[in-house]
């Protein structure tokens, strides 16, 4: 495996990529960037603007140009993803992926690895229905195989836990549609550069991330 691996995550809402992504960025040392966690900090914050927050909430995407403009600026420009970095919903669209191999190659480097965390359409429906998140710390739960120590509240502050808005049953379809034929379209796109990693997401956290480490090992 590379020094400094720069990966990206690929997978449907609630495929755990975020949970993998976060065992990658641990394990290699290297920092994380939500750009999905980026917007809900801002909101948390107020400083989420309304178009962009009822789009979110809608089960839509925020548009390339901002995105890309969001990642450069509030992470890949920073001193601290230099030395290498996990990447988390972005890129999601054939030009968010192009931006960032050009913006990449005009520093002469490239990604290590696009991991794709494969899970199907029906189990990540049901794992993000027993998702609730704490809306003061941003931790998340799920009902389904990770539960707070006290039903409905947060381990880490105590505050009340919450339904994500775009977890809802109809932003959540949305989403899947869109994702589903956006990450297909991705994977393709790494594919062809010899750079996707597949794995089998429909198995507890720590083997789905055992996989991981092998194939990334092995594609070193
Ligand atoms: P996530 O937590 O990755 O599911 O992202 C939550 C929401 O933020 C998405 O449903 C989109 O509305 C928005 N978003 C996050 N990342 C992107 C991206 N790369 N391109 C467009 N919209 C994004």
């Amino acid at each position: 495996m590379a020094q400094h691996p720069r990966i990206i995550l690929l997978g449907l809402p609630g495929s755990g990529k975020g949970t993998q992504g976060a065992l990658i960025a641990q394990t290699w040392r290297v920092p994380i960037f939500s750009s999905g966690e980026y917007f809900r900090n801002l909101r948390r914050e107020g400083k989420l603007p309304a178009e962009v927050a009822a789009k979110i909430n809608a089960g839509g995407l925020v548009s390339d140009e901002d995105v890309n403009m969001i990642v450069v600026e509030s992470f890949l420009s920073t001193q601290e993803a230099q030395a290498g970095f996990v990447l988390d919903g972005y890129p999601r669209t054939v030009a968010q992926a192009a931006f960032l191999d050009e913006y990449l190659t005009k520093q002469n480097l490239s990604l290590t690895a696009a991991v794709y965390v494969d899970l199907s359409v029906e189990t990540a429906f049901r794992r993000i229905s027993g998702r609730r998140v704490c809306p003061a710390d941003g931790s998340v739960y799920n009902a389904y195989y990770s539960q707070p120590e006290r039903e409905g509240f947060c381990n880490l502050c105590g505050a009340p836990l919450i339904q994500r808005e775009d977890d809802r049953e109809e932003s959540v379809r949305t989403r899947m549609s869109t994702y589903e034929a956006m990450t297909k379209t991705l994977t393709v796109y790494y594919g062809d550069q010899g750079k996707l990693i597949t794995v089998d997401g429909a198995s507890a956290p720590d083997v789905v991330f055992a996989r991981i480490q092998g194939a990334l090992h092995d594609s070193a």
